[in-house]
Parts: C-alpha cells; sequence; structure tokens
C-alpha cells in the first residue's frame, strides 16, 4: 500500500467564491487547479483543510464520520483565518456527493476513505499582506487509505518541549497549513537529535499537543487532557475518545496537565499516553524525552486501555457497535 495520502480519485468538489457569491458546486478533475502565482495563499498562507473519512460496512453500505464536526471546525477556521465565510450546508452536500461518485472506491476496514476538504485565497493581490483575499476557492479530495498499523502497532517515542510553541496562541484552533510549516523543523530536529517520532509541545510547562494529533494521558481509569482553549485543536478524535471513555465508566479530566505532573506520573506503573487524530484514532505513546532525559510511560509499550479504546472507536466506524451517538452519517 503506498504512503498515507499519496494516492487520489480522479475527481474533486470544487466552488469558488467570487468576492460576493459561492459558484454552484461542481465536481472536477482532481489532476491540476488553475491559481494566479499571485493567489494570496501562496504568499500570505490564507489555507485551513480538515481530515475526516468514509468507511464501509459489511451491509456494503458507506458511512461518514462526524461531518458534521468537521465542517463546523472548517468554518471556523475559514473565519479565525478571515477566509470569506463557508456555506456549511453547501460544503456538507459537496462531501457528500463526492464520497457518493466513489463510494465503490471505498476500501474495507482497516482502510476507510480520507476526506481533505480544503478552502484556500485565491485574490491576486500580493499588496495584501495585512489584508484577506476577498476571493476564495473550496475543494474536496478524496484519498483511499489502508491500515494505518500495517508496519505495525509501536509505541511512539514524543519528545517533551517546554520552550518552543507549535503555533501562536490565537492560531491553535485553526486546522492551517501555516502552523504545520512552523511545526516541521522542531519535529524533523527531534528525530535527528532524539529519534523521536513527535514533538510534544508544552510552552512555558502546558501540555497541549503534538504537530497534527492531541495528547491523552491515562492513567487506571482516569484520562487527563487539556480543557479546551484556543491555544490548541480540537480534535473530534479526541471528542470521541472522551465520549466513549465516560460511556465505560472512566473519569475523564479535561484540565490543564503540566510537565512536572506528566513525567511523574506516566512513569507509574500502568500509566498510559497516547496521540489522538483523525488517521491513527488512538497511537500509544512509550517514551517520554525531556531535557536529554528518557521516561518509559507505563511499561514503555502499547497500553491495554489505549487499544480497547482505539477497538471500540474503530468498532463503531466500522459497523461492528451501536452507533449510539449518531456519529455516522450513510451516503
Ligand atoms: C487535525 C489535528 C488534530 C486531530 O484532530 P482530529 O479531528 O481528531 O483528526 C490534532 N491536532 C492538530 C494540530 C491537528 O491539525
Amino acid at each position: 500500500m503506498s504512503a498515507f495520502g499519496s494516492v487520489f480519485m480522479p475527481e474533486m468538489a470544487i466552488s469558488w467564491f467570487d468576492g460576493s457569491h459561492w459558484s454552484e458546486r461542481e465536481i472536477v478533475s482532481s489532476d491540476s487547479l488553475t491559481l494566479h502565482p499571485g493567489a494570496h495563499v501562496l504568499h500570505y498562507s490564507s489555507t485551513c483543510f480538515e481530515g475526516l473519512k468514509a468507511f464501509r460496512h459489511e451491509d456494503g453500505s458507506v458511512n461518514i464520520f462526524r461531518m458534521d464536526r468537521n465542517v463546523e471546525r472548517f468554518a471556523q477556521s475559514s473565519h479565525l483565518l478571515a477566509l470569506p465565510e463557508i456555506d456549511k450546508a453547501a460544503v456538507s452536500q459537496m462531501i457528500i456527493d463526492i464520497v457518493k461518485r466513489f463510494a465503490s472506491d471505498v476500501p474495507q476496514p482497516p482502510g476507510s476513505m480520507y476526506i481533505r476538504p480544503t478552502h484556500i485565497g485565491t485574490e491576486p493581490a500580493i499588496g495584501k499582506a495585512a489584508v484577506p483575499s476577498v476571493t476564495s476557492c473550496l475543494y474536496i479530495l478524496l484519498s483511499p487509505v489502508g491500515d494505518y498499523f500495517a508496519g505495525g502497532d509501536k509505541a511512539l517515542r514524543l519528545l517533551v518541549d517546554d520552550s518552543g510553541m507549535r503555533c501562536p496562541p490565537h492560531m491553535g484552533m485553526i486546522k492551517s497549513g501555516g502552523n504545520y510549516a512552523g511545526a516541521l523543523r522542531p519535529t524533523m530536529k527531534a528525530k535527528a537529535e532524539y529519534k523521536a517520532d513527535q514533538v510534544l509541545f508544552c510552552p512555558g510547562g502546558d501540555v497541549q499537543e503534538t504537530g497534527a494529533a492531541n495528547f491523552l494521558l491515562i492513567d487506571g481509569n482516569e484520562i487527563i487532557t487539556k480543557a479546551l482553549d484556543e491555544s490548541f485543536l480540537h480534535g473530534v478524535t479526541r471528542d470521541s475518545i472522551l465520549t466513549i471513555a465516560r460511556d465505560l465508566g472512566m473519569t475523564v479530566s479535561e484540565r490543564d496537565l503540566c510537565v512536572d505532573e506528566l513525567l511523574e506520573r506516566a512513569v507509574r506503573p500502568g500509566c498510559e499516553a497516547a496521540l489522538s487524530g483523525t488517521a491513527a484514532v488512538l497511537a500509544p505513546v512509550g517514551t517520554l524525552i525531556h531535557h536529554g532525559k528518557e521516561y518509559a510511560v507505563g511499561n514503555g509499550g502499547i497500553g491495554d486501555t489505549t487499544v480497547r479504546l482505539r477497538t471500540a472507536l474503530n468498532n463503531i466506524q466500522w459497523g461492528r457497535a451501536e452507533d449510539s451517538h449518531g456519529w455516522l452519517l450513510k451516503v
């Protein structure tokens, strides 16, 4: 199977905002997109995106997971970046249209169809460094993906960085390429120097998240994770896992967690840590690296509760457990 997200369906759904109206939604080739080289996005990073998945069930039906949440967040990202306001109903219909069109290409579990809505500022105006783009383009790409853990489910190594930040605090809730670009060099450095898989950004000692996933500490029956504020991305997977944990009778503590408490608790027997996000659902964390010292989380391997929560969410997504929260939308 090719690398995650490197295969695309040949068509995409698209709509353009001309400064006053959104164009009729269309389905066009996904090979290329014509933009002026002076387009706002190419200079001033007026861009945001989403990531969600559609799943094939045993009865052959195709089901999109929590699309309402992703569309809501897409609208929020667009708003916070001063891009034109999106039409949530129209965007939802674009997602449904394109998924329906390629329904027969949706892989069987553990594969899925990854859906990538994207919104970019298109106005050719390089003088607009401090002014929003009046025009924009919104499109929905599809990429069939296989088993995220095909190469084996291994416990990740995280560099605990208490000096840098992933992004400026007011950009935290925006799913924007700019934030990713900013986290790239610190993550490459952590890989080269510590063989770390990711950086856990903890500015001023406040445990936030990694470059593309939320962080959960699982201590026995309790899950501890940062309470929602504008400094980090509000993951749909985070919310789903916390909901399932509550359903299973676990205690969910959404509160600030500092690096000292994290390191002190993580090494206790039975403690686990995990990263949540749409791609992997829940990825186990086995090692934390802080100021050159390594801390094994619990037994340093893959935690039982992590696997149990991931399986519970996968079972809902794959149609093998009751969708009691109404998270799936059949297309
Ligand atoms: C997308 C993303 C996540 C995970 O969000 P999900 O909705 O669970 O996929 C977490 N952090 C960042 C920075 C992200 O961009």
